[in-house]
C-alpha cells in the first residue's frame, strides 16, 4: 500500500486537530484545505460557483451544501492538490460526504482523533484569556507567573464563557450528534483510523505518520 495523501481531519473541538493538521501539511508538503478558505478563494477567483458563493456570503448567509460541493470540486482538481491534501471541516455531513464520493474524490485516510468528555473539560478548562491584550495561558501548561494577573499587561486573565465545562459539554453533545454519523460513514468504508487525543501531541502525530506511511 502506497502513501496515503487524501486525508481528512475528524475529532471535537480541542482535540488538536488543528495543531495535527499543521504539522502533516509541513511534513508531506501538502496543503491544509478548511471549508472557509476554499470559499474565499473561490470568491476571488471570481469562477461560477465563487459568484454564487459570494452573493451568500455578501449577504452573510450560510452557503448552500451543493454550492459548497461545486466548489470543494473546484478546489480539488487544482494543481496545488495534486499531491495530496489535508481537509479540515469537510466533509461536516453524510451528505457531503456522498457527494465526495460521487464526485470520484476518494479520501485515503480519515483521522479520527478520540478524546474524553473529561479530558476535554480539564483541557479546555484550563484556559485563561486576558480581555485587555489578548495574551492566552493555560493554569497547567502555561500558567502566568502571577495567578490571574496578565504577564504582558498586569490585567486580570478571566475563563472565556465558552470554556466553561458546561459549555464544553453542550459543545461535546452538538458535536457528537452531527459527527457520529460520519464516523460510522468512514469505518464501514475501512477509511477511518482512530488516534487516543489524550496523548502529548507528539504521540499523535507519530500514531498519524505511522498510519500514513504503512
Ligand atoms: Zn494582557
Amino acid at each position: 500500500m502506497g502513501k496515503k495523501t487524501k486525508l481528512m481531519m475528524l475529532g471535537p473541538p480541542g482535540a488538536g486537530k488543528g495543531t495535527q493538521a499543521q504539522r502533516l501539511a509541513s511534513r508531506m508538503g501538502i496543503p491544509q484545505i478548511s471549508t472557509g478558505d476554499m470559499l474565499r478563494a473561490a470568491k476571488k477567483s471570481g469562477s461560477e460557483m465563487g459568484k454564487k458563493a459570494a452573493e451568500y456570503m455578501d449577504k452573510g448567509h450560510l452557503v448552500p451544501d451543493q454550492v459548497v460541493i461545486g466548489i470543494v470540486e473546484e478546489s480539488l482538481k487544482s494543481p496545488d492538490v495534486a499531491d495530496g491534501f489535508i481537509l479540515d471541516g469537510f466533509p461536516r455531513t453524510v451528505e457531503q460526504a456522498e457527494a465526495l464520493d460521487s464526485l470520484g474524490i476518494k479520501l485515503d485516510a480519515v483521522l479520527n482523533i478520540q478524546v474524553d468528555e473529561d479530558v476535554l473539560v480539564k483541557r479546555l478548562g484550563g484556559r485563561r484569556a486576558c480581555l485587555t491584550c489578548g495574551a492566552t495561558y493555560h493554569v497547567e501548561h502555561n500558567p502566568s507567573k502571577e495567578e490571574d494577573i496578565c504577564d504582558k499587561c498586569g490585567s486580570e486573565t478571566i475563563q472565556r464563557d465558552d470554556d466553561k465545562p458546561e459549555a464544553i459539554r453542550t459543545r461535546m453533545g452538538a458535536y457528537r450528534g452531527k459527527t457520529a454519523p460520519l464516523i460510522e460513514f468512514y469505518r464501514e468504508r475501512g477509511r477511518l483510523y482512530d488516534f487516543d487525543g489524550a496523548q502529548s501531541p507528539d504521540e499523535v502525530t507519530a500514531a498519524i505518520m505511522s498510519v500514513i506511511e504503512e
